[in-house]
């Protein structure tokens, strides 16, 4: 990375970043900081990237980011929108309803 003034008028500093693992943050930490013009290495430590074997609930946040970084299409073509999660007891009560997908964000969560 470039920097400019604030560092004692010595001219500019280039900056090489190391993410350290190529999970969430990493994957999206990586192309972010390409998209922004700062050069950077991903070490993963795993030999090999599996699926989770679980789903994974993405809030409007995430989402967005992800949106953010041409990564949009590709996650509505394997994403299911959601309006709730709901937790429901052994009774078939339910314990816990959280908006999820827009209602999510309507509803001020991130
Ligand atoms: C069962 C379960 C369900 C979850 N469900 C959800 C969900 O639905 N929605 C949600 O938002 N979050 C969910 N989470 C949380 C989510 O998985 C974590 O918040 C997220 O994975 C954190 O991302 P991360 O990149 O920080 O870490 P990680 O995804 O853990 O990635 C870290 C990576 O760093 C690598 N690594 C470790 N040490 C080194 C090293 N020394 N050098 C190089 N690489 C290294 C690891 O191999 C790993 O690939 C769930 C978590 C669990 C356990």
């Amino acid at each position: 990375m470039e920097v400019g003034p604030g560092n004692g008028g010595r001219g500019r500093i280039r900056m090489r970043v190391l993410i350290a693992g190529g999970g969430i943050g990493g994957r999206t930490a990586a192309p972010g900081r390409h998209a922004a013009g700062i050069e950077c290495v991903a070490a993963e430590s795993a030999v090999e990237l599996r699926p989770p074997g679980a789903g994974i609930d993405l809030r409007p946040h995430a989402a967005g980011e992800l949106a953010g970084l041409g990564r949009g299409d590709g996650l509505a073509e394997v994403g299911v929108r959601t309006g709730f999660q709901t937790r429901i007891g052994r009774s078939g009560g339910t314990i816990l309803a959280l908006p999820r997908g827009r209602t999510s964000r309507s509803a001020g969560s991130r």
